[in-house]
């Protein structure tokens, strides 16, 4: 497989000025992928130098024409959609998710999500403004300058270009570091936008870990405005940090979403959505359906309908075009996600399906057995903390005001679902969820014309949508005495 693993600054691949690397390990076989050179902070520095110089007159993006700029994203766009085969299967090597989803999910998403925003380049406009009868008063809305991005491993492609397409189409230049886990398929896009014709230093991609690169990146003066999506942990300490330079920050954090199914839903295509939301890239998803609320009456017909199709459902070989449950990202998160399991357990929720390691047939990788547990209580552990992972929680309730009641009791609020016939009732509890995204008979659904984002410790700002554009830009008032 050929794929960059240096560092790309300046349009160019490059070592770490340290030369140190870190392995990368393809999670279903345990065995490394190759070395990643890891930025240390003069590389940082570097990155952001080539991604200044690109905001300066004169530069070849300022030359640019905002949709001559749209033309380039539009250009990585086809390529993302061309070569999916190709950066899908580096993604599923270093991330452990099926093929299916990197070819034919991720990539694409991806690359509608360039298409989108390429046609915003050119479109974000400012006003005019009637103040008095002796001014012309207009704004104008300007890019932010460089933007600093920090993505995790779960999608690593798309929520990089959640991030990078948005910017760009704005007219910021990007630095961008992708968790430590899974860098490659972000290197691999920028060999692409190189390809593509975007100019040396627009986009700049440093792997490296967190805590060095991160925090050299919200400490640097020369960026402009820090784009987050990860852990809730993480995004404190990093919203806390950014403080000392006042940085614009916006963060895309975990998740506890509840899946709310009622007595009068089509309880076939609820049970078909509930796996959906918990098993769709192996629960590693910050919008999981990690707990499955059930009205009472509904609950055995529901749970008899999930286990069953739950037994049917086996992790494989990621590579394989049939596998629909691959590797878990690391052994560290395995051995969280196990945790989880055993404290389930422990705590007294009754174990109905999976519950263990899983093995595909070769003895190694990091899988676990898609896994439900009923009769959880609210209170539990399994309940309450994000496990990201094939874990979900079943909760019982009595009727509607029961359902937004646990429904709301967490402190995330990034995303839900409502299964109901009765569409007063799905629109009553969507305005009731305290969560940025509300699906009604369905789940995990995501267009890049929808904001996506979070409520309460979820985060806030919005990637996706015209609300992305806020975080990218900001405004000018321009009072002309007349
Ligand atoms: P994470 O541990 O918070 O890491 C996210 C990114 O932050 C990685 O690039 C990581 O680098 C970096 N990082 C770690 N420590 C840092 C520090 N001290 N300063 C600055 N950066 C630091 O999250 P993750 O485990 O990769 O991803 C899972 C989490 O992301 C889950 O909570 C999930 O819900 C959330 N998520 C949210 C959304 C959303 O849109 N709301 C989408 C997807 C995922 P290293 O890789 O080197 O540690």
């Amino acid at each position: 497989m050929s794929t960059p693993n240096q560092l790309f600054i300046n349009g160019e691949f490059t070592d770490a000025k340290s030369g140190e690397t870190f392995a990368t390990i393809n999670p279903a076989t345990e065995e490394k992928i190759t070395d990643v050179a890891s930025a240390g902070v003069d590389d940082v520095d570097a990155a952001v130098k080539a991604a200044r110089a690109q905001l300066e007159p004169g530069s070849d993006w300022q030359k640019m024409k905002p949709r001559d700029r749209g033309k380039v994203m539009w250009r990585i766009a086809d390529m993302l959609s061309a070569r999916a085969e190709e950066i899908g299967r580096i993604e599923t090597i270093d991330n452990g998710k099926p093929i299916f989803e990197s070819q034919f999910v991720d990539t694409p998403a991806a690359a509608e999500c360039l298409y989108y925003f390429a046609g915003w380049s050119g479109k974000v406009t400012g006003e005019t403004l009637p103040v008095a009868d002796n001014a012309f008063t207009y704004t104008l809305r300007e890019p932010v300058g460089v933007v600093g991005a920090i993505t995790p491993w779960n999608f690593p492609l798309m929520l990089a270009v959640w991030k990078i397409a948005p910017a760009l189409a704005c007219g910021n230049t990007v630095v961008i570091k992708p968790a430590s886990n899974t860098s490659l398929s972000l290197l691999k896009f920028a060999e692409y936008a190189k390809e593509c014709g975007l100019p040396a230093g627009v986009l700049n991609v440093i792997p490296g870990r967190g805590s060095v690169v991160g925090n050299a990146m919200v400490d640097h003066p020369g960026i402009d405005a820090i784009a987050f999506t990860g852990s809730t942990e993480v995004g404190r300490q990093l919203m806390a940090r950014a403080a000392k330079t006042l940085k614009k920050v916006s963060l895309e954090l975990g998740g506890k979403s509840p899946n709310i199914v009622f007595a009068d839903a089509d309880l076939d295509a609820a049970a078909r959505g509930a796996l959906n939301a918990i098993f769709y890239g192996k629960g590693e998803v910050c919008a999981a359906g990690s707990r499955l609320l059930v009205e009472e009456g509904a609950h055995d017909e529901l749970m008899a309908k999930v286990t069953e199709r739950a037994a049917k459902m086996t992790a494989g070989d990621p590579l394989h075009p049939k596998t629909r449950l691959g590797a878990i990202v690391s052994k560290d998160q395995m051995d969280t996600v196990l945790s989880y399991i055993e404290a389930g357990k422990s705590e007294g929720a009754k174990l109905v399906a999976g519950g263990q390691r899983a093995d595909i047939g070769t003895g190694k990788g990091y899988f676990v057995q898609p896994t439900i547990f009923d009769d959880v209580d609210p209170d539990m552990k399994i309940s309450r903390e994000e496990i990201f992972g094939p874990v979900l929680a079943t909760i019982r309730f009595k009727d509607a005001e029961d359902a937004i009641a646990k429904g709301n009791a967490t402190v995330y609020g990034l995303a839900a679902a409502v299964w109901t016939r009765d569409v007063s009732k799905a629109h009553r509890i969507a305005r009731a969820i305290k969560a940025g995204t509300v699906w009604v008979n369905t789940y995990n659904l995501y267009d890049p014309a929808l904001p996506f984002g979070g409520f309460k410790e979820s985060g806030f700002g919005r990637d996706q949508g015209k609300d992305a554009l806020e975080k990218y830009t900001q405004t000018k008032s321009v009072w002309v005495n007349l």
